[in-house]
């Protein structure tokens, strides 16, 4: 494609979706990755859609509920270009709550947890029911990838964006083999966006997390998450990967290092099997970490920086970017048309950047 309408930095899942809607409106997009796609943070993910999640700031629910109401149709138009279904794996989590916060007459009591999972040693934890799915962050990434084979999205691999800026009533991005002039640029490299557009106003910050899985031995077998502030476990039930539980996850501020530390791994078992001992004992059959894409307030960055005619961004979706790329897919999408969004974007404004950003 020599004269794409638009051009977006970033194939992981936020760039892909928001790529996806826009094809679907007509729009004839290119997206370069300085890699392989969906190889970061979108498939180093737990895969759980936790709008509900009582650590996540208030304000991230507005998107959170839009992105839920958008999901059967995100996975529909997947499956219908890629011919794969992405089947949820869950439909509930077990959640630890404080006391202070638990709502009434929902939390559940020592015989109903006995009778939903009679392996859990609940400790001091106080535990309700939530309505939640989770998701194979795999198998989405390698559907959504067959499915944006079969659109006519100019994919461009190993080709990074080293810098972006708006001249007059175009954007002008440098990649490694020249220059490249497009009507609008969209944003979407993760905890890489500050060097993508190469911008002193992006206040996002890679925030590690590290993982592993094991199966689940015969006498667990789990269909829902069990999550703590601390600790999640994440049963894989359908696919490939059934009969295994994805158990994350730290959270770390150590720069761009992806190292993964048996250390590390070791306390994530050892609070795991303070819940359910069963993970104790089961073998470790990977590990690995992850760079979520952080700001500093916890709230993604969706729509134009400021001072920077038709430059969008959308990044920083920290915990919870699986969960939030249809409803960003879907924003962008209209700001870009000059559509009035479907939700009041202004928490998610890049123009708070300049607010978040610490003074020298
Ligand atoms: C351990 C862990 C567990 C998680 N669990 C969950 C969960 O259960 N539920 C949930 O909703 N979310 C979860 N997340 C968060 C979620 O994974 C992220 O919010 C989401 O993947 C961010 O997607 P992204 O497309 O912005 O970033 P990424 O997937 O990181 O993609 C960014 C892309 O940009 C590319 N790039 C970087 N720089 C450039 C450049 N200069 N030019 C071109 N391309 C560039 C990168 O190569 C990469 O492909 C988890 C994350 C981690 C690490």
């Amino acid at each position: 494609m020599n004269h794409p309408d638009l051009c977006i930095a970033g194939a992981g899942i936020i760039g892909l979706s928001i790529a996806l809607e826009l094809y679907g409106r007509g729009y004839r997009v290119a997206v370069f990755d300085r890699g392989a796609p969906l190889a970061e943070s979108s498939t180093a993910a737990a895969g759980m859609l936790a709008a509900h999640d009582p650590d996540n700031p208030p304000q991230l629910l507005t998107l959170a509920n839009l992105s839920l109401s958008l999901y059967t149709e995100f996975l529909d138009r997947v499956r219908a270009l890629s011919g794969i279904n992405i089947p949820f794996q869950t439909h509930t989590t077990l959640q630890s709550i404080s006391p202070h916060t638990i709502p009434a007459n929902t939390e559940l009591t020592h015989e109903d947890l006995t009778r939903l999972l009679p392996a859990l040693t609940p400790g001091n934890h106080r535990f309700i029911l939530l309505d939640e799915h989770s998701l194979d962050p795999r198998q989405l990434a390698s559907a959504l990838l067959t499915a944006i084979g079969a659109t006519t999205i100019d994919l461009r691999l190993h080709t990074p964006v080293l810098s972006a800026r708006s001249i007059g009533d175009e954007v002008e991005i440098t990649i490694p083999n020249g220059i490249i002039h497009t009507a609008q640029f969209i944003n979407c490299a993760g905890a890489w966006a500050a060097s993508a557009s190469r911008l002193p106003n992006i206040p996002v910050m890679p925030k590690k997390g590290q993982m592993f899985s094991v199966p689940l031995p015969s006498s667990l077998p789990l269909h829902f998450v069990v999550r703590t502030p601390d600790i999640y476990i994440v049963p894989r039930t359908i696919g490939p990967s059934a009969g295994r539980a994805i158990v994350g996850a730290t959270v770390e501020d150590v720069g761009f290092d992806k190292t993964v530390h048996s250390v590390d791994i070791d306390r994530l078992r050892f609070l795991a099997s303070s819940l359910l001992p069963a993970i104790g004992h089961a073998p470790q059959l990977e590990a690995w970490s992850g760079l979520r894409p952080a700001t500093p307030d916890g709230l993604p960055l969706l729509g134009l920086i400021p001072g920077q005619p038709n430059h969008f961004i959308a990044s920083g979706h920290y915990r919870n970017g699986i969960l939030l790329a249809p409803a960003a897919a879907q924003v962008i999408a209209q700001l870009i048309a000059g559509e009035t969004p479907s939700i009041d974007l202004s928490p998610y404004s890049p123009a708070r950047s300049l607010s978040l950003i610490p003074s020298p």
